[in-house]
């Protein structure tokens, strides 16, 4: 291993950035020929609401495995210590003697808070920090509307980001790092018990994902060489797999923004519908920057009084899969066994929770959290508002999914809810959205007893939507 001793080392503090590719805080530290020393903390120690979930700590675990791999590959390992971030890096900053801290901005309020608050109090110890953009096309405070105020729409916003965007080329992973002759001390991945055990839930998510960069990467390439011409049609269909699936490895920051407008083809069919989901990304990063109460509270103000109700079977039913709404139930399914749903179904689920039961969408929001892989504050509490009819850009308040409409249009043939509520494989495409009009002989050669192997709907549509309606009308926002 090859180092430079003479010179006190620098800190590359690594956060939601586990990638040595196009990573500018690493890349500065690799660049400046001090020995690097490459941390992560994990501060799981601060009781919060947004303690990292279930899903998201498994995820981070072999995240963080791939990328301690990759580093160690460099000659430069990888240091883990738990408890708070500040104490945690001034007490690295003081063993090892380090005389600058680099990292990429995260743009959660906490995070902001956090490293705002840091950042002065290195410096006054004598420390330099630098901060960089490694996650977004464009950082919150650099897209403002005519009047100098943050957007609210997406449409003009992600004109407005485009208008002479160049991200430019992504940086090369740094090809060799001069690590410390002596590597501080720290934990073993394997003592933080990110993974689950009694019992070991993750079988579907192992199934269903590889984390790390090097997944991430071959997951977009795939994606380029195939799905994505087809993306504009088929990324509504949930059976389907012409989505990227890219969200995690975005979330864990496996991959960037800028190395995936680097690699498309930006004449190529269906790369411009691509970029705009990747747009709303960006877009809700800017609403939770400029409105840090997101996930809390209701962007329009006229939700604050809204009568959400309070059924907490109803909201055990909903998070099971078992509404007796077989594309509701789908969605929830596949959250649960491989920690994400396919957006579409997202949809529908969120305005069943929201519109169909009358529960809070920060009920759903914070059970998402938990599950999911690519569990994101902005993108979710973004999502949830959007769907409640509360947010920017909102879904107007009439809009009420039907879930049975929705399963036949997007799940025509079944597979879909066949596969996620193998219970009712058995039934005809004609009454597979809804179970309940199926005749007794038709269940029967299904081998489906309502109320039994499936349940029966947790409420009557027609019902449910009328008194949405009326709720939502009571308090008819700006939509
Ligand atoms: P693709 O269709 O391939 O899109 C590419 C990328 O663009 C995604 O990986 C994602 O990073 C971004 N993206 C796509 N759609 C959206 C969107 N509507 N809003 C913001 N970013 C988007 N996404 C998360 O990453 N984390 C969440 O916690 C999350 N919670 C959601 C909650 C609700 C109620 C809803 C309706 C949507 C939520 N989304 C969330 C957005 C979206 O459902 C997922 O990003 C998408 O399904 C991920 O699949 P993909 O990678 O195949 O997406």
């Amino acid at each position: 291993m090859s180092t430079v001793p003479s010179a006190a080392p620098v800190i590359v503090w690594l956060r939601q950035d586990l990638r040595l590719a196009d990573n500018p805080a690493l890349t500065h530290a690799a660049q400046s020929g001090r020995p690097v020393v490459a941390l992560y903390i994990l501060d799981d120690q601060t009781p919060g609401p947004w303690a990292l979930g279930g899903a998201s700590r498994w995820w981070l675990h072999h995240s963080l495995s791939a990328l301690g791999d990759a580093l160690a590959a460099l000659g430069c390992p990888l240091v883990l210590r738990r408890g708070r971030a500040d104490v945690a890096l001034r007490a690295l900053a003081r063993e090892t003697g380090a005389t600058a801290v680099v990292w990429n901005r995260c743009y959660e309020p906490h995070a902001i808070a956090r490293d705002s608050a840091l950042k002065a109090d290195l410096k006054d110890e004598g420390i330099s920090v630098d901060s960089f953009n490694a996650a977004l096309l464009a950082e919150p405070w650099t897209v403002k509307t005519g009047s100098g105020g943050p957007y609210k729409v997406f449409t003009p916003f992600w004109r407005a980001v485009r208008e002479g965007l160049d991200p430019g080329p992504p940086l090369p992973a740094p090809r060799k790092l001069f690590a410390l002759p002596t590597p501080p001390d720290g934990d073993r991945l394997a003592d933080w018990g990110l993974l689950p055990s009694r019992p070991d839930w993750a079988g579907g998510l192992r199934d269903a994902w590889t984390p790390g960069e090097a997944a991430a990467q071959r997951r977009l390439a795939d994606f380029l060489a195939q799905a994505v011409r087809r993306y504009p049609e088929g990324r509504d269909y949930p059976a389907r797999p012409l989505t990227s699936r890219l969200s995690p490895h975005l979330h864990f920051g496996e991959i960037s923004p800028r190395q995936i407008w680097a690699a498309v083809d930006h004449d190529g069919d269906g790369v411009a519908e691509f970029l705009r989901e990747l747009g709303w990304r960006e877009f809700c990063h800017h609403l939770l920057y400029h409105f840090p109460d997101l996930p809390q509270r209701p962007l329009n103000p006229r939700f604050e009084a809204f009568a959400w109700g309070d059924d907490p079977a109803a909201l055990a039913a909903w998070q099971r899969g078992r509404t007796g709404y077989p594309i509701v139930d789908a969605g929830m399914r596949e959250l649960w066994a491989t920690g994400w749903m396919h957006n579409r179904v997202r949809m529908v689920v969120g305005s069943f929770l929201v519109k169909h039961l009358l529960l809070p969408w920060t009920a759903g929001q914070a059970w998402f959290w938990d599950t999911l892989v690519d569990a994101d504050l902005a993108n979710n509490a973004g999502g949830w508002q959007w769907i409640a009819g509360c947010g920017a850009d909102a879904a107007p308040y009439f809009r009420v999914f039907n879930p049975v409409l929705q399963g036949q249009k997007f799940d025509s043939g079944g597979d879909y809810v066949r596969r996620w509520v193998p219970e009712l494989a058995g039934l005809p495409d004609s009454v597979l959205h809804q179970p309940w009009t199926a005749d007794p002989l038709t269940l029967r050669a299904a081998g489906v007893r309502l109320g039994t192997d499936y349940p029966h709907p947790v409420v009557d549509h027609k019902a449910a939507r009328q008194r949405a309606l009326d709720t939502f009308g009571a308090i008819k926002g700006d939509n």
